[in-house]
């Protein structure tokens, strides 16, 4: 049967081919150690689960509910913007509610742009963004992240034709893959650049809630004048281990924010209304189990740092998100290097260039395994003797 040109287009999904790998390794019964996915290892909190029980038995939660989400969770997710960012939301008409910001993340091209327009985005990325430009018939312009820069886009380096064609900008900070952080100054010359182009921003802030060494990531509402240019996607997923609940939000101008909702009224009813009111009890209760993840995420990223710098890899450590971003040794392409891991040590890695091409040099370990484990792993790797303490 042949289907739609678009479906032919869509990006191929890399995680799928990483899964397979570390699943036919599995059914070998070898003992990998998977750090090549991005899923919270530990469970949600007790009380948010509680929370969602309690919602369920409420037949008034069995209906059809409103697309932009219940009033309780929009209140919550204002409350919470200006208990943590001190930054004022309207939760009438500056709140969506999402079924995860994955979806907002790849509608909001077809929200706010016409075919044939011009996004840009962070390369090495998210590879899900590249799900909008494909479904939303829009091309894209990639903006390298480079170590020396702190993994932070200079747009001074942009042409000015990509400067001027360009209509909507996708950031994400704590970054997935690299682990950097934004700066108030980059955020500034963000808000900046994207008045005089005119362009839209939206910030990714999947990894809002992990930022180490006392650093609590930078909201990209807190900068003067943000709102007027753009929002912010904030799930529940990392900063509560709810990535299985398909639960976030939109924040910010209120014109987009309506683009957001119109599309969500098409293409969704709404999210089960007894999901929306545990959400709300996460962000509304005591945030000390957002605390003790944050502090279990830095020790493990210390354990890995200072390990494979032990065993002579000049590895940088990550400022923030659950991920550290390592160099491959010389003589080896990320695939190449990710594949040796995998049959030679039985560690899953995600190799770099499935971030995009400035990916390309680098592998992606996730800091979801216990520190033994992490410690097990590079046990592992010192024994093929790739580096030199
Ligand atoms: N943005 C980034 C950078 C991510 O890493 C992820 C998930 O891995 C998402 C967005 C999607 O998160 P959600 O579970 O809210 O769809």
């Amino acid at each position: 049967m042949e289907f739609s040109k678009k479906l032919q287009q869509l990006p191929t999904q890399f995680f799928a081919a990483l899964v397979q790998k570390v699943n036919s390794a599995l059914a070998e019964g070898r003992d990998v150690i998977n750090l090549g996915q991005g899923n919270p290892d530990q469970p949600t909190p007790p009380h948010i689960i509680k929370a969602l029980q309690e919602a369920a038995e409420n037949p008034q939660n069995h209906k059809y509910s409103p697309f932009r989400g219940i009033a309780e969770l929009r209140q919550a997710a204002a409350n919470f913007y200006k208990r943590e960012y001190n930054v004022d939301i309207d939760p009438e008409t500056e709140v969506a509610i999402l079924g995860g910001t994955k979806i907002g993340l790849v509608e909001l091209p077809l929200a706010v742009l016409n075919p044939g327009d011009t996004m840009l985005l962070p390369d090495p990325g998210y590879p899900d963004y590249l799900s909008g430009v494909v479904l939303g018939d829009v091309n894209f312009e990639v903006m390298p992240l480079f170590a020396e820069n702190n993994f932070l886009p200079d747009y001074n380096a942009l042409s000015d034709e990509v400067k001027e064609k360009a209509k909507l900008l996708y950031l994400n900070y704590p970054n997935n893959p690299t682990g950097g952080t934004a700066t108030l100054e980059f955020f500034e010359e963000t808000v900046r650049f994207a008045k005089k182009h005119n362009i839209i921003v939206a910030h990714d802030f999947a990894y809002g809630a992990i930022g180490f060494d006392g650093n609590k990531p930078i909201s990209f509402l807190q900068v003067d004048g943000a709102k007027d240019v753009g929002i912010e996607m904030y799930t529940l997923s990392k900063t509560y281990n709810m990535a299985g609940w398909r639960i976030g939000f939109a924040v910010g101008n209120p014109e987009i924010i309506a683009a957001i909702n119109l599309i969500q009224d098409h293409l969704f009813c709404s999210q089960f209304p007894a999901v929306q009111q545990a959400a709300a009890v996460a962000l509304t209760a005591s945030q000390s189990c957002t605390d003790k993840l944050r502090a279990t995420y830095e020790s493990r990223r210390n354990v890995l740092i200072e390990e494979a710098q032990r065993i002579g890899w000049q590895v940088t450590a990550p400022r923030g998100s659950f991920f550290a971003w390592l160099p491959v040794p010389l003589g080896f392409t990320s695939e190449q290097f990710a594949d040796l891991l995998l049959d030679k040590a039985d560690i899953a890695v995600a190799a770099g260039n499935g971030f995009g091409q400035y990916g390309e040099g680098y592998v992606r370990v996730g800091l979801l395994v216990s520190e033994d484990r992490l410690r097990e792993a590079i046990s592992r790797i010192e024994k093929l003797n790739l580096f030199s303490s």
